[in-house]
């Protein structure tokens, strides 16, 4: 066999191994339908902007490994998400913090105001919350959910708050104190550059077939090397024998303007109905010296997943985490296949989530 690993998938769990396994020595071939690498992190340089082709990616962690990792290819720049939330004509800082109360509320000054209106707000919801709107009011009260909150949300997944798992709203931070930054953790930036330098970087060396779908020839591409490391999604590797997970997937609108600064910011999150897009990205506020006459924006619009559509979201409601269960038993017993990513274990993973995972199966691969 010509490869020790034939990697599926040239997103940064396929890249975050293949490196790994190509610095341990091993031969490695990346194969990706796409006509580009990188998966969904990939930007392209349009105009002179970096544009995320597949929505706004902002790096983030906690894992000082994970950041150490991706700093040894590229160098990162000091961005810090901080979207503002726009519904009818009033507009909100994101996350909810104390300039997002201090704007609802216009006798809040201080935490404890805050804390008043929140405290008296969540009275309504008595004993755990049960979905995403019970978590989001017990969280910031029933005024931000409606405002900020519920239409945003029900866009987003196309269900009602109260059919949703209240997970989703505890990825937003709740802070007592006037910061904008929408991430807690301790690192954060956006590669110069752009992503695709660093997926570049990440496969330099690296064997890469691209516009290349393993279903096509799957038996060959077997044949090809010892074992699989397959990222794409986990149902569709069985052929979808045990039913189909559910996903959502966006539709993305991309403008080139004759404007140097059309928003004012990299997010703008539209939260009410009046609109159905969620965000407006503005590429060229992701990084600081991106001096054009021109600007690139997308509208951002959630969709029903579709045959031909991209997989976006994994839908982790209890229905489909157990179908992912069950697939999760078939891949075990799969002799040879490595699962991992986004798509293929079936989780909402951030970008170092990913890079953690692909470190956690190396190593357990190499059994080291
Ligand atoms: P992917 O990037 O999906 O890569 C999988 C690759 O496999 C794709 O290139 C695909 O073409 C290929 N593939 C699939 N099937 C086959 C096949 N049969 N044959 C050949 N190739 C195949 N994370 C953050 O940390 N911060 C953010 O700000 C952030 N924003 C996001 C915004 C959006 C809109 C989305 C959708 C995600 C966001 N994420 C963010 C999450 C991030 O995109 C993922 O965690 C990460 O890109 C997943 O990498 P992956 O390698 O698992 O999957
Ligand atoms: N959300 C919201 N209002 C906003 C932004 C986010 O209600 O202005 C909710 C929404 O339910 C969303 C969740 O918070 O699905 C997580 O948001 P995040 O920005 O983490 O979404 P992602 O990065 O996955 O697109």
């Amino acid at each position: 066999m010509k490869y020790d690993y034939l990697i599926v998938g040239s997103g940064l769990f396929g890249s975050t191994f293949a490196n790994l396994a190509k610095k341990d020595g091993k031969k490695v071939l990346v194969i990706d339908k796409r006509s580009h690498m990188g998966g969904n992190i990939y930007t392209e340089n349009v105009e002179g902007i970096n544009v995320h082709k597949y929505g706004a990616h902002i790096f983030h962690t906690d894992y000082k490994n994970v950041w150490e990792y991706v700093n040894s290819f590229v160098e990162f720049n000091r961005y810090t998400n901080s979207p503002v939330a726009r519904i009818g004509n009033e507009i909100y800082n994101m996350p909810f913090n104390m300039n997002t109360f201090a704007k609802i509320w216009d006798d809040v000054f201080t935490p404890e105001d805050a804390l008043r209106h929140i405290n008296e707000e969540k009275k309504e919801i008595t004993g755990e919350p049960k979905n995403l709107e019970e978590q989001a009011i017990s969280l910031v009260g029933r005024t931000i959910y409606e405002k900020l909150i519920k239409g945003y949300t029900e866009k987003q997944w196309n269900r009602d708050c109260k059919d949703l798992p209240s997970f989703i709203i505890k990825r937003l931070p709740v802070r007592l104190i006037y910061d904008n930054n929408y991430f807690n953790d301790k690192y954060q930036g956006i590669p110069i550059g752009g992503y695709t330098k660093l997926v570049e970087k990440m496969l330099e060396g690296i064997e890469v077939k691209l516009s290349t779908n393993y279903f096509d020839n799957k038996k060959y591409f077997d044949s090809l090397a010892k074992k699989i490391v397959y990222t794409g999604p986990i149902d569709e590797y069985f052929n979808y024998s045990l039913g189909k997970l559910d996903w959502r997937s966006l539709k993305f609108d991309f403008q080139i303007l004759d404007e140097v600064n059309h928003q004012g910011n990299a997010v703008v999150n539209y939260t009410g109905h009046e609109v159905e897009y969620t965000r407006v990205i503005e590429h060229k506020h992701f990084e600081f010296d991106t001096e054009t006459s021109k600007t690139v924006i997308t509208y951002e619009y959630p969709a029903d997943y579709e045959d031909g559509m991209e997989k976006y979201y994994t839908v982790n409601d209890e229905k489909n985490n157990e179908l992912a269960d069950k697939y999760r038993k078939l891949a075990v017993k799969e002799d040879n296949v490595i699962f991992g990513g986004r798509l293929a274990e079936y989780k909402y993973y951030d970008m170092d989530d990913v890079i953690k995972s692909a470190f956690d199966i190396y190593t357990f691969e190499v059994g080291r």
